[in-house]
């Protein structure tokens, strides 16, 4: 497969597709709130695990913003502050993309900037875009419940005593998802559920302590991360395996065919002419890796064959029907993901 590079705005060096999943994005905020896949990486060696969602690496480098009409917003790395004047978030220095007015000193992060206006199906469609800072504290967010307070801005309408955090709109009430074709999915606030309903999404494994997606009939749910940017159902990526891979939206206990590890309840795509169950994280993987440790290249293999026996890092067994690495001098690594974890994205 071609490694397609292209200069974007937003990175020194030029980027290329990946085709993994990650759990960061050094274009937002996105941090600890599930995985998606794609998007792009930075290959150079300064830049340690540099990764991009798609729509993040494609910023534009000006945009004109509802919120600030008086002039356009540039794309700036590490702006004067990291304070969001919608959101009114407070980013680490780690968030360092910003849109920005340097004549107002006026600041958008780039989640914010990507905003479109409220989608036409939701209640608070007529509700501002932005209204000024709220005084109040005591008001509650009409989609998610929980309190709004002072020094943010929401979408709102003081009169009608309504008020949507910025986030929360763009989650609508019900949704039909390719995942769980026989019914909706319902907003539903995590607390008022029962004690035993499954609060991890069944795509990421991520528990939704305040709103997810539930199907009270199923006890289904999924995370608003996983709604609003689902992983693809059917992945293509011929090194990792030579049939399309399936995604199965049930968490089973298997054995990866890509790093041999058994383990309960990870999120897994199927080969549905084979049999081939693997690992989201192992779709992917790079084929040839350099460790530390061990002075050779080190290769992907999906069969061993009999007759190898212990992990050359972990020393536990290897099983010789499933996949592991291996090197000239038959050294065997039983979880590549743990090799793999730093450096290699
Ligand atoms: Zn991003
Ligand atoms: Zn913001
Ligand atoms: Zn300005
Ligand atoms: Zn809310
Ligand atoms: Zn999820
Ligand atoms: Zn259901
Ligand atoms: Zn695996
Ligand atoms: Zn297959």
């Amino acid at each position: 497969m071609a490694i397609l590079s292209i200069k974007l705005p937003i990175h020194i060096h030029p980027l290329s597709l990946s085709f993994r999943f990650h759990d960061r994005c050094e274009g937002c905020s996105f941090r600890n709130q599930g995985e998606y896949y794609g998007g792009y990486r930075c290959n150079d060696s300064d830049c340690n695990r540099v990764l991009f969602h798609k729509e993040c690496a494609e910023s534009p480098l000006e945009i004109n913003h509802p919120s600030h009409p008086e002039h356009p917003l540039r794309l700036t790395e590490r702006p004067p502050r990291y304070e969001c004047d919608i959101c009114g978030i407070h980013h680490l220095a780690d968030v360092p993309y910003f849109y920005h007015c340097s004549i107002c000193d006026f600041n958008v992060d780039t989640s914010c900037a990507r905003k479109p206006p409220p989608p036409p199906t939701h209640d608070f469609q007529d509700l501002p875009f932005v209204f000024p800072k709220i005084s109040g504290i005591y008001n509650c967010c009409g989609v998610c419940g929980h309190s709004v307070v002072a020094g943010k801005y929401y979408y709102s309408l003081p009169s009608r005593d309504q008020y949507a955090h910025l986030e929360c709109i763009y989650h609508e009430k019900k949704v039909n998802l390719p995942f769980h074709p026989n019914h909706p999915l319902e907003l539903t606030i995590s607390k008022s559920l029962p004690d035993d309903a499954e609060k991890a999404c069944v795509l990421c494994g991520v528990r939704s302590e305040i709103v997810m997606y539930y199907c009270l009939i199923c006890d289904f749910s999924m995370c608003l991360n996983c709604v609003r940017s689902p992983p693809p159902l059917v992945i293509e990526h011929s090194n990792t395996h030579e049939h399309h891979l399936t995604l199965l939206s049930r968490r089973i206990s298997f054995t990866c065919n890509v790093c041999g590890m058994h383990e309960d309840g990870q999120v897994s795509y199927l080969c549905l002419q084979c049999d081939v169950m693997v690992h989201r994280s192992c779709i992917g993987l790079p084929h040839v890796i350099i460790i530390n440790r061990h002075v050779h290249r080190i290769t992907l293999t999906n069969h061993i064959g009999p007759g190898y026996s212990d992990c050359g890092v972990c020393r536990r067994p290897v099983n010789q029907f499933h996949g592991a690495s291996f090197a000239p001098n038959m050294l065997f690594i039983r979880n590549v993901q743990q090799v793999t974890t730093f450096g290699m994205g």
